[in-house]
């Protein structure tokens, strides 16, 4: 019989669930809303019947696991998110033993920008390699590192918060009681704050500031080249802590590569001494929005850790 893994990524609006084969083929995906304002038994209703409909359909086959990413921090040991943005009612709860019961199959929780990560090593730009750090560009920036061909997670489950790197010392506060962390600076938020602040417009989305950056508004390609400059310095930070081979960034926000990569790999030259003498790679992921899902439906295929 062969067999296959389940993906799922919780998001705060939407939730999707996927099926692969061993070899990372993706066999049928299904999506359907999270619906966290109806309280957390509805949320892990939604997630369990998404896993179970791909389950029905699979019966044929033996599954090896389900992999959930979520977006938080989350105590890795415990199955339990601690910290999340969006998903507050799943907060301080044993989500992952919950699911595990309802389904009567193992699961495993992980991070979502770690998932992400991982489904980059797993079939994505990262497939070449064993070693990578990535970050993803979105409303904030999550970040994942995989060392080994493993998510690298620390002692408690929440290492590679690179979003929360201090690239300005006295910059913008942040929710985690830092100021300056990058996503202060560099993610989709830090885009609109940047473009109000220098009166290009109120409410304009990353996308609408990057038409004008194309149609050569210096106003708008300075706020690009500022988030590059940000993450020039995080990166060339990261660099010289890991020495990896790769170093990927996803996200929503990478159709504007064009506009802050040239300034951010010219700072990650100009800052980081690993960078000139070693051979690292930056470059864009490949799998888009379907990364975490593959990261995670890869999490049943790795045996669990003794760290
Ligand atoms: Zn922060």
């Amino acid at each position: 019989m062969s067999s296959y893994t389940i993906g799922l990524d919780l998001g705060g609006t939407n939730l999707r669930a996927a099926a692969f084969s061993a070899d990372g083929q993706l066999l049928d995906q299904v999506a359907r809303p999270t619906d966290v304002n109806s309280g957390r038994e509805a949320v892990i209703n939604n997630m369990v019947e998404a896993i179970d409909s791909l389950r029905r359909s699979f019966a044929h086959r033996q599954l090896l696991g389900v992999g959930i990413g979520v977006p938080g921090f989350i105590r890795l040991r415990e199955g339990v998110i601690v910290g999340s943005n969006n998903l507050k009612p799943l907060e301080d709860f044993p989500l992952r033993d919950a699911i595990s019961e309802k389904l009567g199959t193992s699961v495993i929780l992980e991070n979502d920008a770690n998932a992400a990560a991982l489904g980059e090593k797993w079939q994505g730009a990262g497939r070449a390699v064993n070693n990578l750090v990535m970050f993803t560009l979105g409303t904030g920036i999550g970040g994942g590192i995989i060392h080994h061909g493993r998510v690298m997670h620390g002692a408690d489950g929440m290492a590679g918060e690179l979003g929360h790197i201090t690239v300005h010392p006295e910059g913008n506060p942040c929710d985690c009681g830092n100021r300056g962390c990058l996503e202060k600076h560099a993610s989709a938020m830090a885009l609109m704050s940047m473009a109000k602040l220098i009166r290009l417009g109120d409410d304009l989305t990353p996308v609408e500031i990057a038409h004008y950056a194309k149609q050569g508004d210096t106003r708008a390609i300075q706020v690009f080249e500022s988030m590059g400059r940000a993450l020039g310095i995080g990166l060339a930070t990261v660099i010289n802590t890991f020495n990896f081979p790769l170093y990927l960034l996803a996200g929503g926000l990478l159709p504007a590569w064009e506009l802050f990569a040239p300034t951010m790999l010219a700072e990650v030259e100009r800052r980081s001494f690993t960078f000139r003498n070693a051979h690292a790679r930056i470059e864009q992921a490949t799998l888009g929005n379907q990364a975490g899902l593959y990261g995670a439906a890869y999490l049943p295929h790795q045996p669990v850790e003794a760290d």
